[in-house]
């Protein structure tokens, strides 16, 4: 049985991850791994970049199609999807975040990972407001497939 199975939390050896080409130009990692009747990512993505066999299959991503502009990463009802840009030694990590209060831009809030653990500092570069807030932060390249929500400090 797998970790997501018992206790919610996915792996990263269960996804399928882009090559450092496509982190480069910026692209959506989709971390859904659960079968549900569920599609709003594919009809939220202008390029197509997003498919599905049918309403109950995982979705799969095109990372040549994929220009990570992250219009589907807000739609998802369960916040599976991040948007990652690799930019030298940084990246910019783009995510969903349901809580209060929200980050400011240009504050430095702690990056987490999958586990909810502490793993370093990130500034807030980008704040786009919707049923579901998304947050922008940057922080070192090192931690991008790592951190995947943020705490406001
Ligand atoms: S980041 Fe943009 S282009 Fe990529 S899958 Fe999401 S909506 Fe489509
Ligand atoms: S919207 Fe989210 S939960 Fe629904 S299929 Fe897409 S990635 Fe999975």
């Amino acid at each position: 049985m797998k970790r997501w199975e018992k206790e919610g939390i996915v792996e990263i050896t269960d996804l399928s991850l882009p090559d450092k080409k496509h982190l480069k130009k910026g692209v959506a990692i989709i971390e859904c791994v659960q079968e549900i009747p569920c599609n709003p990512c594919v009809d939220a993505c202008p390029f197509n970049a997003i498919s599905m066999e049918n309403i109950n299959a995982l979705p799969l991503i095109d990372y040549e199609k994929c220009v990570g502009c992250g219009k589907c990463v807000g739609v998802c009802p369960g916040l599976a999807i991040f948007v990652i840009k690799i930019i030298g030694d940084n990246a910019l990590l783009t995510l969903p975040y349901e809580f209060v209060p929200l980050p400011e831009e240009g504050q430095i809030v702690k990056a987490l990972d999958r586990e909810g653990k502490e793993i370093c500092n990130a500034v807030v570069k980008k704040l786009k407001f919707g049923k579901t807030p998304v947050v922008t932060v940057e922080l070192p390249a090192e931690y991008a497939m790592e951190a995947r929500n943020i705490k406001v400090v």
